[in-house]
This record gives structure tokens, sequence and C-alpha cells, in this order.
């Protein structure tokens, strides 16, 4: 949902306006909103085999509306995965954090095996790489504050209906990768 805001943002008119200032301060966008660019998305074709939904839902509120979409479109709720991570380390993925402007590929400063081989240029397809606008240390802050006043109850919420796995996000990329592969593919544990 992040990425469809940001689209949203980027159009430049009153609206994507209003979702940067949003987006800017680290504050959730308002829940009608993000339904409307959700259900857009999953009723278009490239959703029809399974989809893996990132950023959302991101309240309680959002969570009980998702299980009337998925009742709603006859879906089943798949399983819910935490990626556990120390808050120091969370930062440091934020703020060092730079994409390609062209192919999207994700690099960071302060990790030695995502840094770029040339600085602000994407190894892949050599395109310019970019921050985003809200991954600065006091958006940080205030994303994570949002994160645990409005977010962090969703563990319970997953825990009582039995879909909560958790994978520890500190090891490198490919290690996580294969323990989500493992919960897709119905070999993890869930918590209880
Ligand atoms: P992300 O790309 O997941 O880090 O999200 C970036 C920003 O988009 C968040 O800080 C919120 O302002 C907004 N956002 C993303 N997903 C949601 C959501 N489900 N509900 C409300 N706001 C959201």
């Amino acid at each position: 949902t992040g990425d469809l805001l940001r689209e949203a943002a980027n159009k430049g008119d009153e609206l994507g306006q209003k979702i940067k200032e949003i987006l800017d301060k680290g504050e959730l966008v308002t829940d009608e909103l993000v339904y409307e660019v959700l259900k857009k998305k999953l009723a278009q074709e490239e959703c029809r085999n399974g989809y893996i939904l990132d950023g959302f839902p991101r309240n309680v509120e959002q969570a009980i509306k998702y299980d009337e979409i998925l009742s709603d479109m006859n879906l089943d709720l798949g399983v819910v995965i935490l990626l556990n991570i120390p808050e120091d380390l969370l930062m440091k993925r934020i703020t060092g954090r730079r994409i390609c402007s062209n192919c999207g590929e994700i690099y960071n400063i302060y990790d030695e095996l995502m840094t770029p081989k040339k600085d602000s240029v994407c190894d892949k397809c050599g395109c310019m790489l970019y921050q985003r606008s809200d991954d600065n240390e006091e958006t940080f802050n205030n994303r994570f504050k949002t994160y645990l006043l409005k977010t962090e109850p969703l563990i319970n919420y997953y825990r009582d209906k039995g879909a909560l796995y958790v994978v520890e996000n500190r090891d490198d990329k490919y290690k996580v990768l294969s323990e989500i592969e493992k919960i897709i593919n119905g070999l993890g544990d869930s918590v209880d």
C-alpha cells in the first residue's frame, strides 16, 4: 500500500498533495483512501492467483475491514508474517535505503552487502538511485511511534486467529527470503 500511495502522491493533483503531506509526516493515510487503492489493485488480473500485501493492514480497523473484503471476494486470509527487527537496525535500514529510479532495486549505504558499487548508481541497470522523502530520521521516529500505537496490536489480532508467523529480520535478505518461502509453502510453525 505504501507504493500505491506514493504513486497517488506523485500525481501532483490536490489529492496527491494531501497524501504526500501525510506520508512525509509519518502518519497513516485515512482508512477509506487505503481501501480505495487496495480494492482497485485486488480486482486486477495480476492478483488472481494470489498476492502478498506489504504495509496493509496498518491498524485493527483495517484488519476488520480486510476480513470483510476477503469474505466478499470469497478468499482465505492465508498467512500473516511478522518481520521482527530491533529499532536501531530498522532505523539504519530506513535511513540508509536507496532505491533505483528505474528498476526499483533496493540498496543500503550502511550495509556492505547492499552498498552500490558506484555511489548513487544502480549496479543492475546503471540508473540513478534516490532516497524516499520519508526515509529520514525525524519521519522514521514518527513512523515508529505510529507503528507502536496503531500497528503493533495486530500481532495479537492475528495470533488469536492462528495465522501469525514470525521471521527474525536481522540477517541477510536471502536467509529472510528462504524463511518466508518455507512459511508460504506450508512448512513454518505458527505462533500461538
Ligand atoms: P511504507 O511504504 O509501508 O513504509 O508506507 C509509507 C507510508 O505510507 C506510511 O508511513 C503511511 O503514511 C502510508 N501507508 C502505507 N500503508 C498504509 C496503510 N495501510 N494505512 C495507512 N497509511 C499507510
